[in-house]
């Protein structure tokens, strides 16, 4: 059932106008990242508010950054607890720009969806519920009540709970996620994707095949411990900035810091702490002391290469203590390495076998080694084994449960880890579901939900009428954008809960409503008084978080609050409790998620607590066996073809997830434009280009092409044969179906692809 009213979706394809190019960073921090953060926070919030949310950021009685999940060091915080980034995230939350109905009624949903992601997030905070009708053009307010009314009669209205779909996005707090969930699964359906089925689902799932946990086994001390650190697949100088401090101090202890990266990231080459002297006037901090330049989706082949040379070469840093004692499966392994041919190791990594030995004797002398990852290597069709990997890496030197070692898969939104140990999750495990069944005096649907890739096919093939949508800009994050943008279509209603405008707004089921929440920063009034809520880390740490800016708008609600409203609407249940007080809810979470006992003094301490992990704490590897598990895996034989590159989607400088903070990536030297992707100059020459040509970039998957327009070509420093270009502009390109082996996550670090020139 697709609609008349609805607008050409894909933003605007067209060149920038003012792109300049200049030569990447070699260091990360300084004084420009002073200056950039201050200039956003004042033009964003004004001086005072600036002031006030920058001081109470990440602080102990403060309010959890909404950017990313690198923790905060609880022992050694400094007054400016915050990253460059972080600061924009907090500007771009609490804007003093406002998107109010006499803006939706100036532009209607068609011109809207003709902006750039920039403008539209420019617009600012959303100020009132608004309501698409069926036909109209133009967004009209609606009043609260009447918005649950309309969503809970068209919930009732379904045929099946599964005919409707909850998506979740990482900021969601723990009390709302709680609830969220719990209201879905009294609806009757686990149709909850959330934004990890896009991003560390290939790590949950790898984790738990083989050590028996899906959560990260280090906490921030460790990095204190270990003499050795891999930094693979991830870019910290833009996506986790504070881990820079971490590395830093790392470094001056002479820490082993090995890179693995196509790109040679500012990030990890040098940090200007921006919080020293040396950081602002000097060269700063060293970090890497080693990078190496793996080819794209190269990782399983660079992996066992490094083990090779460690159980051949290096017999006394296999911990066969700790493998006889803990492990399973390692005479495969080990078989299989020996087996394993360099060729097929240097020609699939892009590495020199030399390289190789150099890094794997730096790791074999370690002790105590962390391995830390992010989408480079969770987003490809291999990427479970990308994971499995590191994991055997780690397993053969016993670095598990001991000070300074283990593995951390590095969160990119703010409390992702936390929602799903709340229940966001389409396939809940059993037992969670029989806690929560006895908990609220029900029997929970156990049958599985739709992932995030699965909802989008659902929807596509007309089986889902509701979208909801808790946070997040599901259409501008998901893969295969124009397939994605006719899914939305499909449905009767989507809803959106928001606190800014977004593209996932404008691309629409027949009728849409947004509901406008409460953000981080702000307080949070109810009928108890003010409300804090609780987020947990990447390390596991489960912390409060308070904000105390004044709201952008008093027709705002909370996320809890919405959960209840919407409960009261769809099931007659009376939640106003749960909203009216936060600790109810967390009374019951502490009665229904194991390590959340007596939640609510726990939370009330500062820096809040630890959740407790087996594998970490007692080296307990809760697998079938009761043992880690070691894992064989071929490197996967790629087959790109002539005239084919391997394409990878990266975030700029300038960038959160889809928020778009501005046009430019000083890191890498692109100024006033995003629409580039960076190429080898030996491949540049070999296929007869020239850097600033324009071309379209195209996809080829299954004999299907999909086509993203008017890109620049930038030489840029990374292997040949592949090529980088920041998403959303280029999600157009990943197919629906091209899903990573077992945790379905998309691969969209991984793209075959050809470019080419267009006329200019
Ligand atoms: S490192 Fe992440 S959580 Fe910390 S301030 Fe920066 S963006 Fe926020």
């Amino acid at each position: 059932m697709t609609h008349l009213r609805k607008p050409e979706y894909l933003p605007p394809q067209v060149l920038d106008a003012h792109l300049q190019v200049s030569a990447p960073a070699e260091s990360a921090g300084g004084l420009a990242a002073v200056r950039v953060a201050l200039t956003a926070s004042v033009q964003q919030m004004g001086v005072a508010r600036a002031v006030s949310a920058l001081l109470d950021v990440n602080q102990a009685t403060g309010f959890d950054c909404p950017g990313c999940a690198w923790p905060d060091p609880d022992d050694r915080r400094s007054v400016a607890e915050f990253c460059e980034n972080g600061a924009k995230a907090v500007a771009e939350e609490a804007t003093r720009a406002r998107m109010t109905p006499e803006l939706f009624a100036a532009h209607s949903v068609d011109e809207l969806s003709r902006q750039t992601d920039l403008w539209l997030g420019q617009q600012g905070r959303l100020t009132h519920p608004m309501y698409l009708a069926a036909g109209a053009s133009h967004y009209a307010p609606i009043a609260w009540q009447t918005a649950f009314e309309k969503i809970g009669n068209r919930l009732k209205s379904l045929a099946s709970a599964s005919e409707a779909v909850f998506y979740t996005s990482g900021r969601t707090s723990n009390e709302a996620a709680f609830i969220y969930q719990l209201f879905v699964r009294l609806l009757g359906t686990n149709n909850l994707p959330d934004c990890s089925n896009m991003c560390h689902e290939s790590s949950g799932y790898a984790m738990s095949q083989t050590i028996g946990s899906a959560k990260g086994t280090v906490s921030l001390r460790d990095f204190d411990a270990a003499d050795c650190l891999v930094v693979i697949g991830q870019n910290p100088g833009t996506n986790h900035p504070r881990m820079l401090r971490t590395l830093q101090d790392a470094a001056r202890r002479g820490c082993q810091i090995i890179s693995i990266n196509p790109l040679a990231e500012a990030g990890l080459k040098r940090f200007r702490d921006p919080q020293e002297l040396s950081g602002i006037f000097g060269a700063g901090t060293p970090l890497a002391t080693h990078h190496l330049p793996v080819k794209i989706n190269g990782d399983v082949a660079l992996l066992k290469g490094i083990q090779k040379v460690i159980v051949e070469n290096h017999p006394s840093a296999v911990d066969r203590e700790f493998i006889a004692a803990h492990t399973a499966g390692f005479a495969a392994l080990d078989r299989d390495l020996r087996s394993e041919s360099w060729d097929a190791i240097v020609q699939s990594s892009g590495i020199a076998e030399s390289d190789i030995r150099r890094v794997a004797a730096v790791i074999a002398r370690s002790r105590a080694m962390i391995c830390c990852w992010a989408m480079g290597l969770t987003q490809h069709q291999n990427a479970v084994a990308n994971i499995q990997e590191i994991i055997n890496l780690l397993l053969l030197g016993g670095h598990f449960g001991r000070p300074g070692a283990g593995a951390c898969p590095v969160r990119g939104h703010s409390n992702v880890q936390g929602d799903r140990t709340m229940g966001i999750w389409e396939r809940p495990s059993p037992e969670f579901l029989r806690s929560l069944g006895a908990e609220f005096q029900f029997t929970p649907p156990s049958a599985a939900g739709y992932n995030t890739v699965e909802a989008i096919e659902a929807m596509h093939a007309g089986k889902v009428k509701v979208f909801f949508a808790l946070g997040g800009n599901f259409l501008s994050a998901a893969p295969d954008t124009s397939y994605t943008a006719s899914a939305l279509q499909q449905c009767e209603l989507t809803v959106q809960v928001s606190t800014k405008l977004n593209r996932s707004h404008l691309i629409t089921g027949a009728e849409a409503i947004i509901l406008p929440c409460l953000g981080r920063t702000e307080r949070d009034m109810q009928q108890s008084g003010a409300q804090f809520v609780c987020v947990e880390n990447s390390m596991g740490v489960v912390h409060a978080s308070q904000g105390r800016l004044d709201p952008a708008s008093p027709h705002l609600m909370s996320e809890p609050a919405i959960v209840a409203a919407l409960a009261r609407a769809t099931l007659s249940s009376d939640w106003s409790h749960f909203a009216a007080n936060y600790d109810t809810i967390r009374d019951r979470i502490a009665r229904v998620i194991p390590g959340f006992e007596n939640l609510n003094a726990r939370i009330r301490q500062p820096n809040g607590f630890e959740l407790p992990h087996p594998v970490r704490d007692r080296r307990e590897f809760r697998t079938p066996s009761e043992r880690a598990q070691f894992t064989v895996h071929a490197i996967p034989n790629l087959n790109v073809g002539e005239n084919r590159f391997l394409l990878t989607t990266i975030r700029s400088h300038d960038q959160f997830n889809t928020s778009i903070y501005s046009l430019n990536d000083r890191y890498r030297g692109i100024h006033g434009g995003r629409r580039i992707v960076l190429m080898n100059a030996d491949d540049i020459l070999a296929h007869k280009l020239a850097a600033g040509d324009a071309v379209d970039i195209v996809s080829h998957h299954l004999g299907i092409q999909r086509r993203a327009k008017n890109f620049r070509i930038v030489a840029y420093e990374i292997p040949r044969g592949c090529l980088a270009s920041y998403f959303p502009e280029t999600n157009v390109l990943v197919p629906i179906e091209s899903v990573a082996e077992l945790s379905h996550t998309p691969t969209s670090k991984s793209l075959i692809v050809s470019v080419e020139r267009v006329a200019q």
